[in-house]
């Protein structure tokens, strides 16, 4: 059995750590945070400035995680943290509506065109757990078809073959969701159209929609092949089902208007998290008016949140979104520059160890996949867990000992900010020969 060492110790962060196990499952309160894809100790970090985080053990990292995608302007930026400051200052919960919602929504409905009205909610899994119940409680029907390797968070009807935490512990199923909360749910091979086109002939006018990610990042990334999404929405138009696009990860990350800019397909539903809380809970759904309007209290369909439209929250996705969207700051010209960059320089450091792998794109968000995919690389889950994790792990590691702060996981994307500068992308490309190096001497367990 091949022996790893993990080159540095983190000794405040270990005994944080046991200390976490003690009160907490896994010592972690999200399961990918717990390193259990590649061993070792979880950081605790105690603060982030820009590019940067710094550990309980005082080490600095750039940050390649962004906090899985929120931190899109990098951390603790000035303007979202004045906004925050100001807000708490004014309280912090009223249960009551405020204007900021307002302005938030607003905000949504300005960027993205097939939104016409948005709720808003605390989590991304809230956002798809409460599109699904609306696309059934809209279309009278039960059935969902979900793709494999695409994560929606943690809805159990939506657990099936999921991507993210789900393929990193490499978890068959979840007990805790029965077999009525499972059984109405479709799981199909992603970028697989003749698997779509059999699923509504066997169902015909039963499946309520059809939910993937528009660019799936949570089984590594897997963009959809050219006409993928189009295809989806046409044959649930067809069909009289809803199309739902998950954007809780792609929205106002890979540009203004998310992956709706991007391939302009039309969607019935859509799913926002991440950049649109600046680092706060909120996410939202909405999409199409006479859809939204069939939720309570406008319509039948329930859903509801104590700290639904939270002030602070609101303030600080509100902060973000206007910083994004200054011409001035061109925040995602920055983004994309310092992407390109990156997986540049990973690409060139494992070209010349030898190592097979592909770096898969979408637009700002990217991911290593270490192994031989051939010329259309990584399409579907099936591909993506024949990577070799072996070799992402040696990377990971050497990566972390030289401070560069990457996602746990293979089945992960890595995030940049604007605020990845060239000192943050130095630093990188100083520590990428190494990992390298340790990717190609690694060897299967
Ligand atoms: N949908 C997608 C595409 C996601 O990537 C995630 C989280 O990573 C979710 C939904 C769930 O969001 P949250 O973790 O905020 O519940």
């Amino acid at each position: 059995m091949a022996f790893v060492t993990y080159s540095f110790s983190a000794p405040v962060s270990q005994s944080l750590f046991e200390r976490a196990a003690a009160v907490t499952p896994g010592g972690v309160n999200s399961p990918v945070r717990a390193f259990r894809g590649v061993g070792g100790t979880p950081r605790f970090m105690v603060s982030g400035k820009g590019p940067y985080l710094t550990d309980a053990d005082g080490r600095e990292y750039v940050d390649l995680v962004c906090s899985w995608g929120p931190m899109i302007l990098g951390h603790a930026h000035p303007e979202v943290t004045e906004a925050v400051q100001q807000a708490v200052a004014r309280g912090t919960s009223f249960g009551t509506p405020v204007e900021d919602e307002v302005a938030l929504a607003e905000e949504i409905v300005e960027r993205i065109d097939p939104v016409e009205q948005v709720r808003l909610v605390s989590s991304g899994t809230e956002a798809t757990m409460s599109a699904i119940r609306l696309a059934r409680g809209f279309t009278g029907r039960a059935k969902v078809v979900k793709f494999a390797g695409c994560y929606h968070g943690h809805v159990d009807a939506l657990l099936a073959a999921a991507g993210s935490g789900v393929a990193t512990l490499g978890l068959p199923d979840t007990p805790g969701v029965t077999g009525a909360q499972a059984g109405d749910t479709i799981v199909l091979p992603y970028n697989d159209l003749d698997a779509v086109r059999e699923a509504f002939a066997a169902h015909p006018r039963e499946i309520a929609c059809v939910i993937t990610e528009a660019s799936p990042g949570n089984m590594g990334i897997v963009p959809p092949l050219p006409g993928f999404n189009q295809a989806l929405k046409d044959l649930c138009t067809a069909d009289g089902a809803l199309f739902v696009s998950d954007e809780v990860m792609t929205g106002f990350r890979v540009g203004e208007r998310g992956w709706f800019g991007i391939d302009g397909v039309v969607p019935d539903l859509m799913t926002f998290g991440k950049v649109m809380g600046g680092g706060f809970p909120a996410a939202a759904f909405g999409g199409r008016k006479d859809v939204m309007e069939r939720l309570a209290p406008a319509g039948p369909v329930y859903q509801a949140g104590t700290l639904s439209g939270n002030p602070v929250a609101t303030a600080a996705g509100l902060a973000q979104l206007r910083v994004l969207a200054r011409d001035d700051f061109a925040a995602y010209a920055k983004v994309d520059a310092a992407a390109r960059q990156v997986r540049q320089l990973t690409a060139e450091a494992l070209t010349k160890e030898g190592l097979a792998h592909t770096v898969q794109t979408a637009g700002s968000m990217f991911s290593v996949f270490f192994g031989e995919f051939g010329e259309s690389g990584v399409t579907n889950y099936e591909d993506a867990r024949r990577q070799e994790s072996f070799r992402f792990t040696a990377f990971f590691h050497s990566m972390l000992a030289q401070g560069v702060y990457l996602p746990p996981s293979g089945f992960e994307s890595w995030f940049v900010s604007a605020a990845h500068d060239d000192a943050a992308l130095q630093r990188i490309a100083d520590a990428l020969p190494a990992a390298a190096r340790a990717a190609a001497e690694a060897v299967a367990a």
